[in-house]
């Protein structure tokens, strides 16, 4: 492991509470990865629109009470267009100046995407009418081990790139645990004439065996070698240390390979986000002034 330069550009994506406890655990993790000087914090939006009121609220808070720039997230489920956009106004409202633009899933996730009649048909649309309005830098979801709805490789980063075309900004990926899996994913994006910022998605993990089932679901890739170590922790400590030393050397290692930003999916809970980002040498007394272009 090399030393990296402490100056990333870092981000962080919460959810929404769903109830006061939850909440305060909103805040604490706030509160506590605010003194790493992110670029911008990213809020969820449910499946189906179901956090539509309290991802707005939370957009409103993060910006007014901690000054932070947030991105709102934004899907095309079960709404009209002309209520996605209420709610893109209402996040402007709310002082947000990003959108990260989904086509998003709906809450039966096995009954597939059925736009909705009068709603965005799909991610490019609503990328697209974001865009137009000026009013918001927008981001967009990328895949480094292919969307599992994509007929194939080449035709998930052709719509990557038709994704850009339609106006994003830059895109974020889905969580991966091995650095050459991103590495691959950026090299076949810029030979298909992506020049945009593409976000490695990191997920320090938590809870192995979630992790594992959420990657089933959404595509992501979890290798043996991953799998065999973690069975071999056998207490909760032993699995964050393994947890913090894996992703810290995943996160070094991209950093050393040109990667100039990282996006963390913190599940509310700021503790690893932290000691990975202390370890990297991102810590409160090395605050730089470095915003994500
Ligand atoms: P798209 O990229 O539009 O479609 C997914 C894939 O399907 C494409 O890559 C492509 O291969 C294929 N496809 C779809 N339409 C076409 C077409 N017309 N022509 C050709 N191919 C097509 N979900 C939520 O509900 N709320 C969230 O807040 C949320 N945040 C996320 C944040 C990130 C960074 C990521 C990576 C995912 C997030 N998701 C969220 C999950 C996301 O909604 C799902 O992965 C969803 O299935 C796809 O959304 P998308 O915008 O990536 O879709």
């Amino acid at each position: 492991m090399k030393i990296t330069d402490p100056a990333f550009g870092l981000s962080f994506e919460v959810f929404p509470p769903r109830n006061l406890n939850a909440s305060f655990k909103l805040w604490r993790t706030i509160e506590q990865l605010a003194t790493l000087d992110p670029s911008f914090v990213s809020v969820t939006y449910g499946a189906g629109g179901s956090t539509r009121d309290v991802s707005r609220a939370a957009v409103d808070v993060i910006n007014r009470e901690y000054g932070m720039d947030v991105a709102g997230h934004l899907t095309c489920v079960d709404a009209t267009r002309e209520q996605v956009m209420d709610v893109a106004q209402a996040y402007k409202d709310a002082g947000a100046r990003q959108i990260v633009a989904l086509r998003g899933d709906p809450s039966d996730a096995d009954a597939g995407f059925q736009p909705t009649a009068d709603g965005f048909q799909s991610s490019l649309e609503l990328i697209s009418a974001l865009a137009d309005t000026g009013d918001f830098k927008v981001r967009v979801a990328a895949y480094p081990h292919t969307h599992p709805e994509a007929a194939n490789e080449n035709a998930d980063i052709d719509m990557l790139k038709a994704k850009f075309d339609a106006g994003a900004h830059s895109a974020i990926t889905q969580f991966f645990f091995e650095s050459d899996d991103f590495l691959r994913f950026r090299d076949k994006c810029v030979t298909a004439g992506i020049t945009q910022k593409i976000i490695p998605g990191i997920l320090p993990v938590e809870n192995w065996k979630k992790t594992k089932s959420f990657s089933a679901r959404c595509g992501a890739f979890t290798p043996d070698w991953l799998d065999k170590a973690f069975e071999n922790a056998t207490n909760q400590e032993e699995h964050d240390l393994l947890s913090i030393s894996i992703c810290t050397e995943l996160c070094d290692d991209l950093l050393n390979e040109g990667v100039e930003d990282l996006h963390f999916y913190t599940l509310n809970d700021p503790s690893l986000t932290k000691t990975v980002c202390h370890a990297l040498g991102r810590t409160p007394s090395e605050l730089r002034l470095h915003k994500v272009a």
